[in-house]
């Protein structure tokens, strides 16, 4: 059922604690920890602790813990410190849903990408 923990889902694991990761924020709905392949120096993956395939999938079934999950990629940003600022560190960061195999997705259990700590190239490869 949509939300329910799913046995064959690496995330699912990981919020079970499971699989180990290198968390970074922890709340009752979410858990934020480092990819195991950063692809910037800051690469942080957001997932709703409850199973769903894709970000579109949760915010049609659970829209405040889709909103939850923009809030809580935002409080990474800041964390670490990538937010653009005129006074601080940050140079800006990206928030990134991969959706489908085609653009990359592989892990189907909603995640964030949160990515920073280097400049970005548009378009996205
Ligand atoms: P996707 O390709 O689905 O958008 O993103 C999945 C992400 O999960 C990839 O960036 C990948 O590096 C990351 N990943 C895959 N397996 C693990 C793991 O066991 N631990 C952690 N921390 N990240 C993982
Ligand atoms: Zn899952």
């Amino acid at each position: 059922m949509a939300g329910e923990s799913q046995a064959d889902c690496l995330f699912c694991k990981i919020v079970a604690g499971e699989v180990p990761a290198t968390v970074i924020r922890d709340s009752e709905t979410m858990t934020a920890f480092r990819d195991i392949n950063p692809q910037a120096p800051t690469h942080v993956l957001v997932i709703p602790k409850a199973h769903y395939p894709d970000a579109a999938t949760l915010a049609a079934a659970e829209p405040q813990l889709a909103a939850e999950m923009l809030r809580e990629a935002g409080e990474v940003a800041e964390q670490e410190g990538i937010v653009a600022s005129e006074t601080g560190p940050g140079t800006g960061y990206r928030v990134v849903f991969n959706t489908g195999h085609g653009a990359g997705q592989t892990v189907f259990h909603a995640h964030a990408h949160v990515l920073g700590g280097r400049g970005f190239n548009w378009p996205p490869g």
